[in-house]
Order: structure tokens, then C-alpha cells, then sequence
């Protein structure tokens, strides 16, 4: 125990002013509508604690959280503007080996740091300014053992989730905290999608019909809603996954309509589809691969996301994502098989690019086909749509309602 004060009193001396303070240059002054600056970083202690500290020219939020192999600790900010000392993060000392910084997202920037081995986080948090001292953001490390860090990671994983949407951001900052639900109607512009034998193209259908779930879904009042797209423009799916993430979504749905090539026999009803690299039968596999085309046909070269901001995200994509997305299809099938025929096998996964959103739970609603004649009747009949329509966003509605009830008793 003494050890241990003693080493905490010598990491203390890291946020005492220092004698250099007073002739370094102030913090640039920041307007109340410019963002924060990251100016000057450290580091102190040993493989048993150890402090970093980032000083910011005015006070920020923070999150900090966990991820496992490897062992990495995650800091998430609002957007600032890092003007550290080159070379800042390339080194590290005690527990923290090396870190990384930058901008995830609009309104979001993010600290990573790998770990020399398994650390928990005894404290985060950020000193307000003094007038000989700029706001100081403290993180406090101890090491541990892998399994105690694992399950600290599993307690910051349902956290996050809790948290969404993300309310940092300075868009979102003081005003609607209500699950944001991104509705994507596939296709658009040059893009048309499959066609009927009258012509009838299936952006228009599935644009139709997306309004419609909009309205019913703005109704409950409790959602807020976004379209990735509200006319007939071409928006390419990269973009689709992009909107979603940088406005914190809390859902996904994207909806599309099918159809088989003539002479490829019949098929008919709605599907509902989850991501997968490996798709369930050969019938997903090729509608996947057919949905994937739309940027192909638009010259779009989409590479995905940046390698950054995957790489970071991607560990909290494997643990819970999936099955969040798992469960509101369930949640669909049970809503939709009421109210509209379903294909035989209705529950699908493929590997669509628009549903690789890492952190966005999402599902893609193929409504029916227009090659059956059935199905065509449906797709295009005021009735049709505004029942199914009715019935997902009663889905979207039981989805939350289930899932916002689990994040809070867990998080007790
Ligand atoms: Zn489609």
C-alpha cells in the first residue's frame, strides 16, 4: 500500500504546474463555437501505474472504455483539433506502449491506447482549467489480470450500447436523445434496381414505400428518422453505411425489392436479410452479389470504410452488433408474417455491403419480387404497403422497446 501512494503521489507531480508552464505559450483561445485543441501530452509511472495526461484548451466529455487482443484501451472525445508534439503516441512508457488519435467521425474524435499488458482503468477523467493551467484530461491505469480485464471489457460493451445514440457530437449535444432509426431505400438515380414486366422499377417502389415507414415511425414519437435518401439520386453504398454511422444510428433498415431472371422459375414473398460472409443458400449469395452491384454500375469505386476507423470499431462490431441486428429480424419476421406472404425460407444472411456498418445493428428488407405477378399486385398497392409498413414499424417499435429495457437493467 505504501508503494502504491507513494507512486501515486509521484504521478500527482504531472498535473502540478511545472515551472516550464508559465513561459510556454498560453492554449490558443478557443470561440465557444470552434473546437477544442489537444496542445501537450504525457506520460508517468511504471509497468504497475500508470498516468497520461492530454492537456485541451477548455473542458471536454469523455468515454473511456476497454477492448481485448489485443489489449487496448479507448478514449472518446468530441471532435478537437490534436496539436501535439510530433511524435506524440509513437512511444510509450509503463503500461501504455504507444497511441493513436484522430477523428472517427463528424463530431467524434477518439484516443487509442495499446497496452503492454492488461490494465483497468482506475480513473478518467478531466480537470477543469485553472488560469496558470489549461483543462487536463487524466488517465489513470493499473495493471491487472486477463481475466478480470475481459470482464471489465464485457461490462463496457453493454455501456456503450447504452449510450447510443452517440450524444457527444456537437450536433446532437443538448437536443434529441431519442434512438435514431436510418431507413435506406436502395438504389436511385441511374441506379434503378430490378425491374417489373411493366416497367415498374424497384427504387420507385422501395422509395414509396420507405416514406411510408418514415411517417409511421415519426409517429410513435419516440424514434427520430433518417432517409439516406428522400428523391431519386444515386447515393452509393459506402455513403448509405456512412450516413448511418455519422449520425449515431441506432438502426439500420434497408429495404429492397427482388425479382428472378424470366425462366429461372418462381419465387415469391418478403425476405429479411442479416450480414454475413458466408451466405445461407446460393439464392442469397447471388441477390447479394446483385445488390453489391450498384456502385459497380454507377463507377463508383467503393473501397469500404477507412482502415482506421474499422480496425478501432470492429471489436465492438463481433461482440454485439450481429446479434442485435439477429434480433430485430426476428422481431420483423414476427411482425410481418401477420400482415404479408413471406418467402418459404424468410430469415436469410449474406454478405451485403449496406449492412457492414460495425456498430449500427442493421437488416435489409427485401419486400418481394416483381417477376411474380402476385407480389407485383402487392408492392404497388396503397393497402399493401401501408400494412407492411405498419407492421415494421410496430417491429422497430418492440425492437426497442426490448432492447432499451436490457441495456438499462444491465447497466445496474
Ligand atoms: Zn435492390
Amino acid at each position: 500500500m505504501a508503494v502504491r501512494a507513494a507512486s501515486w503521489a509521484f504521478l500527482a507531480l504531472l498535473l502540478a504546474v511545472d515551472a516550464s508552464a508559465a513561459e510556454r505559450p498560453a492554449a490558443p483561445p478557443a470561440s465557444a463555437d470552434s473546437f477544442p485543441v489537444a496542445t501537450d501530452v504525457r506520460l508517468g509511472g511504471d509497468e504497475a501505474q500508470t498516468r497520461f495526461v492530454m492537456d485541451f484548451s477548455r473542458k471536454i466529455e469523455l468515454h473511456a472504455f476497454t477492448l481485448a487482443d489485443p489489449y487496448r484501451v479507448v478514449i472518446d472525445i468530441p471532435q478537437v483539433i490534436f496539436q501535439l508534439p510530433p511524435k506524440a503516441g509513437e512511444t510509450g512508457r509503463g503500461l501504455i506502449k504507444a497511441f493513436r488519435f484522430g477523428l472517427v467521425m463528424q463530431g467524434g474524435s477518439r484516443l487509442v491506447f495499446d497496452l503492454a499488458k492488461p490494465a483497468r482503468i482506475e480513473k478518467a477523467f478531466v480537470v477543469d482549467p485553472t488560469d496558470s493551467a489549461p483543462a487536463r484530461l487524466v488517465l489513470d491505469l493499473a495493471q491487472t489480470d486477463r481475466e478480470a480485464f475481459l470482464h471489465k471489457v464485457a461490462i463496457d460493451s453493454r455501456a456503450a450500447r447504452a449510450d447510443l445514440p452517440r450524444a457527444d457530437g456537437p450536433e446532437s449535444k443538448g437536443s434529441d436523445s431519442r434512438p435514431l432509426v436510418v431507413l435506406d431505400p436502395g438504389h436511385g438515380g441511374i441506379d434503378i434496381g430490378t425491374k417489373g414486366p411493366g416497367g415498374e422499377e424497384e427504387k420507385d417502389i422501395v422509395l414509396n414505400f420507405a416514406q411510408r415507414l418514415r411517417d409511421r415511425v415519426e409517429k410513435t414519437g419516440k424514434y427520430r428518422v433518417l432517409m439516406t435518401r428522400t428523391d431519386d439520386t444515386f447515393v452509393p453504398l459506402g455513403d448509405r453505411v456512412r450516413i448511418a454511422r455519422d449520425a449515431g444510428a441506432a438502426l439500420f433498415v434497408s429495404i429492397h425489392a427482388d425479382s428472378l431472371p424470366h425462366g429461372e422459375g418462381d419465387a415469391q414473398g418478403a425476405s429479411i436479410y442479416t450480414l454475413s460472409d458466408t451466405a445461407t443458400d446460393s439464392e442469397a449469395a447471388r441477390l447479394a452479389e446483385k445488390e453489391n452491384r450498384a456502385d459497380v454500375i454507377a463507377g463508383v469505386d467503393l473501397k469500404g470504410e477507412p482502415d482506421d476507423v474499422a480496425g478501432i470499431l470492429i471489436d465492438l462490431a463481433e461482440r454485439e452488433t450481429k446479434s442485435f441486428s439477429v434480433q430485430f429480424a426476428h422481431k420483423l419476421l414476427g411482425e410481418m408474417k401477420a400482415v404479408t406472404r413471406l418467402h418459404k425460407t424468410p430469415l436469410k444472411s449474406a454478405g451485403f455491403r449496406v449492412l457492414r456498418a460495425p456498430d449500427v445493428p442493421s437488416v435489409l428488407v427485401e419486400l418481394g419480387y416483381v417477376s411474380n405477378r402476385q407480389d407485383l399486385q402487392s408492392l404497388v398497392s396503397d393497402n399493401w404497403r401501408n400494412r407492411t409498413a405498419d407492421s415494421i414499424a410496430q417491429a422497430i417499435d418492440g425492437y426497442f422497446s426490448a432492447h432499451l429495457a436490457g441495456a438499462r437493467s444491465g447497466a445496474n
